[in-house]
């Protein structure tokens, strides 16, 4: 039988000893969310990773100081296929890449640093990285962070903006004559990645596609969130790699992997098992997690906020919780109210209005009184 998800029109490419999209089985991969700089801890969770499955293993480095640690990483962990992140620093690619199979890169990221540098020419500087040290590349797009450039050309239509900033970066690989290269284009919403990821497909059948539901968060709902998205694309054979983004504390990560297999095998098996209309009241999104996340009571808090918001079920409100004060303010924007995590204090806002930083044991307390306010307020507005 023709496995779910096999394009038979993307190219087939390598990632280390791995084939990915052309008819390849559909690849599950996952991410370490351990600190990269903790070698044990992470090599472990590698292992965990790849024992349940997964074909890829990402990991995420932010500054040149973790790449000792990813080195040696990479001795303990030989045969399985590494990725890294490279987050908002794409400088560290020529460091980091003799020690993976594949970089990933953010186009929304790349004009934060050398701002005088354009865009072609640090694409340029990340093939040549790719081209040296035989790597294939990821092109990750995300609706919380799509490139200014695109958000201003196509204002007020962010899944345009979301699909032609990716169309763009093919092109730009085109024009290097680079094709080992998949894309991925991800949001929190899964009706927005089955669309944007419908699109792209329409536009580049040839390209590789990496499938997910970013900050789907806690199980089951996350699970559910996903299957929304992944079982329609990969019934159409869009999708040739996927990661189920969970928040799941360290001990259960490599569930990731195995809802991952799960939910092909159905598909394959024609067992769909999305529920209509999801997410139409209480919509709580929170990141799987990484090696950026700020204080080991993420998973919990994110936990905490699902319970002490229980009650207002049926009310249309989206909660967001992230684990770090990196990508936290940025990925709750489109929240009603919003947490991210620091060291020793939770940061709320309620859409853009930031309301102060609290104590772990103090943050859940003001959510409820916001959660309560918003209700009251919403239906003020409906009685008038
Ligand atoms: S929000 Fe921060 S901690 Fe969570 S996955 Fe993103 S970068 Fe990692």
């Amino acid at each position: 039988m023709e496995q779910a998800g096999t394009r038979r029109t993307t190219r087939r490419i390598a990632i280390g000893a791995l084939k990915l999209g052309g008819g390849s089985p559909v690849v599950v991969q996952s991410m370490c969310a351990t600190r990269t700089v903790d070698i044990d801890q992470t090599v472990a969770q590698t292992h965990q990773l790849a024992r349940a499955g997964a074909g890829i293993v990402r990991i995420a480095l932010d500054n040149e100081k973790e790449v000792p640690a990813l080195k040696e990483i990479r001795a303990q962990t030989r045969g399985i296929v590494l990725s890294v992140d490279l987050q908002e620093n794409y400088r560290i690619a020529g460091k980091v890449g003799p020690h993976v199979d594949k970089i990933r890169y953010n186009p929304g990221h790349l004009h934060h640093i050398e701002k005088s540098k354009s865009i072609p020419a640090k694409v340029r500087g990340l093939v040549e990285v790719a081209r040296e040290h035989n790597l294939a590349i990821r092109i990750g797009v995300n609706c919380g962070s799509v490139a200014p450039a695109f958000l201003e050309k196509y204002a007020g239509d962010q899944l345009s903006a979301l699909v032609e900033s990716a169309v763009w970066h093919c092109e730009l690989m085109d024009e290097l004559g680079f094709d080992r290269f998949v894309v991925s284009l991800k949001d929190s919403d899964p009706a927005k990645v089955l669309e944007a990821n419908r699109r792209f497909a329409a536009r580049r059948p040839d390209v590789p596609l990496h499938l997910g539901v970013t900050e789907a968060g806690l199980p089951p709902d996350g699970i559910i969130k996903t299957r929304i998205a992944f079982e329609k694309l990969l019934a159409q054979h869009v999708g040739d790699t996927i990661r189920v983004s969970l928040t799941l504390p360290n001990e259960r990560k490599h569930e990731e992997v195995t809802v991952g297999h799960q939910i092909i095998k159905d598909v394959e098996r024609g067992r769909f098992i999305s529920v209509p209309d999801f997410g139409a009241g209480l919509n709580i999104i929170s990141c799987p997690s990484c090696s950026r996340v700020e204080n080991e009571k993420f998973v919990e808090l994110a936990q905490q906020v699902k319970e002490i918001t229980a009650y207002a079920a049926r009310h249309r409100i989206t909660i967001a919780v992230m684990g770090c004060r990196v990508n936290g303010p940025g990925e709750t924007d489109d929240a009603d109210l919003g947490l991210w995590c620091g060291p020793t204090t939770v940061n709320l806002k309620k859409k853009d209005h930031k309301l102060g930083n609290f104590r772990y044991d103090a943050v859940l307390t003001r959510l409820r009184a916001e959660v309560d306010k918003l209700i009251a307020e919403r239906s003020a507005a409906a009685d008038n």
